[in-house]
Parts: structure tokens; sequence; C-alpha cells
């Protein structure tokens, strides 16, 4: 095991450009998944991909390393009389499936309905790729989203549509390219008037 390498003496000890050291168990853990898979780990061009693998991973889950909420904490209560919707939509993002751990490629559509504040509209996207680098599977990416939205904005409603294509599906098993899912979860407002709600997925597009 070398999963405790001190920084070299010149290098400053949280260089962000610095990358990860690797385990030797993590990489040895991805030898064994090539082999698994009919390749040999030896060869010249598979000798460092389990490192790439590694630190891939790395970033592919770096949600488990925030709290999203934090997004939201800093709000704008200065709102100018304004008490309509708020839409950030066809927010591109990426993540993976719990079961197979393959990539879920996507767009989000995400809406509140302010109360007295809101926040910098650059944040609702945060708040999603917080949850979506993570391990997920789509409604519960949609609901989290939702829910921290829901609480630490305290708005009149939230509706958040996504609309991904899951390579576990696409590239794998009944292997049925083009089809795409949609989720939503509504709350407040959105979930309790249906006027509201068409207005909102009006906005989104559907
Ligand atoms: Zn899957």
């Amino acid at each position: 095991m070398s999963s405790q390498v001190s920084p070299a003496e010149d290098s400053p000890r949280h260089d962000p450009l610095r990358k990860p050291d690797v385990p030797d168990n993590v990489q040895d853990a991805i030898r064994t998944l090539i082999q698994w898979a009919g390749d040999d780990p030896t060869r010249e061009g598979l000798v460092d991909t389990p490192k790439r693998v590694a630190r891939a991973w790395l970033e592919y889950c770096q949600g488990y390393q925030e709290d999203p909420a934090v997004h939201l904490s800093r709000i704008f209560e200065e709102v100018g009389g304004y008490d309509e919707v708020v839409l950030l939509k066809d927010i591109p993002f990426q993540s993976h499936c719990e079961h197979h751990m393959a990539p879920i490629i996507g767009k989000a559509a995400i809406a509140y309905l302010p109360r007295n504040h809101v926040v910098g509209i650059s944040k609702l996207a945060r708040v999603l790729h917080g949850f979506a680098r993570r391990l997920q599977i789509q409604e519960r990416l949609t609901a989290e989203v939702a829910q921290c939205i829901w609480e630490h904005l305290r708005p009149q409603g939230v509706a958040v549509v996504i609309e991904a294509n899951h390579a576990c599906m696409t590239a794998r098993g009944v292997r049925t390219p083009g089809v795409g899912m949609i989720t939503s979860r509504m709350m407040g407002t959105f979930l309790e008037d249906e006027r509201s709600r068409k207005e909102v997925l009006s906005l989104m597009g559907y």
C-alpha cells in the first residue's frame, strides 16, 4: 500500500494541480477488472490505465466532496418586486448510474417561484452538478435537486425536469440507442396548482 505518500519537499502541500496519488489497492482493482473483461493489464497501452481510471473516477464523483446546499447560502433579497418564475433550462450534466457505473448524460431544467429572495442563476446548475457527480439513479437525482432548493431557498414552488440517456441501456443490455428518460419533481405551487405547473412546463419546452 502506498496510500500515504508525503508530498515532495519543494511542492506546496495543497497544490490543486498536483495529481492525486492512487493507492495500490485501487490500481489493483482496476487491473483485475481489465483482466476480467478479457485484456492483459500489463500490455503497454494499459500500463497507466489504472491510475487514469482512478483519477477520472475521483472527478466523476466529485459531488461526494461537497454539500450542494452551500451554493444556495448566498441569497439576494432585493428582487425589485419580482415574483415570477425563475428558470434555468438546457443545463447539460453528466452522472453515473449506481447499478452499472455507466454514464448518464442529459440536460436539466430547474425552475422556482421566489418568495422575497433569489440566488445567482448559476447556483442552480452548481446544485445539479453537486448531486450529479455521484453514483445516482435519475429519479433520486431529480428529487434531491428539487428538495435542496425547496429547503434552502424556501420558494413558493420548485420544478425540476431531467431528460437523460443511460449508457447502461444504450451500450449494453437491450442496446436501444436514442431512448431518453424523463423525470420530474414538482413542489409547492407547481405541485398544487395545475395552471402554474402547465405554465412552468411550457416555459421549459414540455
Ligand atoms: Zn445502469
